[in-house]
């Protein structure tokens, strides 16, 4: 189908013209070139992002990039939502998602993970050293064992206090935007061509005991289809997975549609579920000409 008339086949017309979307976030687009080394990210991690770029340039891979860079925020104590130091759920307890996918469409996830904060490595080992794509709980805790990563207690003096100050008042809602720091979705291209991503969470704060979110979800927190290009998320793990966002952006993206306009799109229908004042969801994506994309329900 003609990209043209694929856009009409999806309403684009009706869904812009509508009220409010104007007020859908716009964030930097830039491009590079095949082959020219590119590292996107979600949020400002400028740590993350140079050790993924000084990976690259040590002759790394994509994929060595991306989860290289998310180490660094899942090794930052002071970082409220990857990693150790990330926010618990409401029982007290960090309980870590990530995924990750390289150019091949390999693809690897460890959900509902304690006591082990480098959750993008782990997913990957999963990728590479067992016959399946997502290892849970328990079971991924044993896998992180076997595998030599280091055990420790992720719940930081700072994310007790302040899950304390929670339980005061125990409210459960989603807020917009005052998070300085939230989960990374980080993706690369490296001199080969290749794209890879990761993404790494202590998903919302003060979840119910035994929620998932969207980041080690294939296709909602994360794609990568070497084909196309790649795209990866932020924000509200809930209104992501109900429009499998990820998946889609990369989709748009083989019909015709660019990094930036397939962002939109998702994020426009995002914007139809309820409470949609009340939550962020973000986007960032790029194809495999290295040109990028990025958007965001609400500002910020
Ligand atoms: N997407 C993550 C989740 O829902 C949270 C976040 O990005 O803040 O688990």
């Amino acid at each position: 189908m003609k990209r043209r008339h694929f856009i009409q086949a999806l309403g684009w017309g009706t869904g812009v013209a509508a009220g409010g979307w104007k007020s859908l976030q716009k964030l930097t687009s830039l491009k590079s070139g095949v082959g020219e080394p590119l590292v996107i990210s979600t949020w400002r991690v400028p740590d993350s992002n140079e050790a993924a770029w000084q990976t690259m340039m040590n002759n790394g891979s994509a994929l060595d990039a991306v989860v290289n860079g998310v180490a660094i925020d899942e090794a930052d104590p002071n970082g409220s939502t990857v990693g150790i130091g990330g926010r618990p759920d409401r029982e007290g307890q960090v309980t870590l998602d990530a995924s990750v996918m390289d150019h091949n469409g390999n693809a690897g996830s460890v959900v509902y993970v304690q006591g082990f904060k480098h959750v993008a490595a782990l997913a990957r080992k999963v990728m590479e050293e067992t016959p399946h794509v997502i290892l849970a709980g328990a079971g991924a805790e044993q896998f992180a064992s076997e595998q030599g990563f280091k055990e420790e207690d992720l719940l930081t003096e700072g994310s007790e206090k302040a899950w304390k100050k929670w339980l005061e008042e125990k409210n459960y809602q989603p807020v917009i935007n005052i998070e300085n720091h939230d989960t990374i979705g980080m993706l690369a291209m490296d001199s080969q061509g290749h794209l890879s991503g990761a993404c790494s969470t202590s998903g919302l704060a003060y979840k119910m005991n035994g929620r998932v979110g969207d980041s080690p979800i294939i296709g909602a927190g994360l794609f990568v289809d070497n084909e196309v290009g790649a795209a990866t998320a932020t924000g509200l793990g809930e209104s992501i997975l109900k429009v499998a966002g990820s998946a889609i952006i990369v989709e748009l993206m083989r019909h015709g549609y660019t990094p930036q306009e397939a962002c939109e799109e998702v994020i426009k229908r995002i914007s139809r579920q309820k409470n949609n004042k009340n939550f962020q969801a973000c986007f960032i994506a790029v194809n495999n000409e290295g040109e990028t994309g990025a958007f965001a329900l609400q500002p910020g």
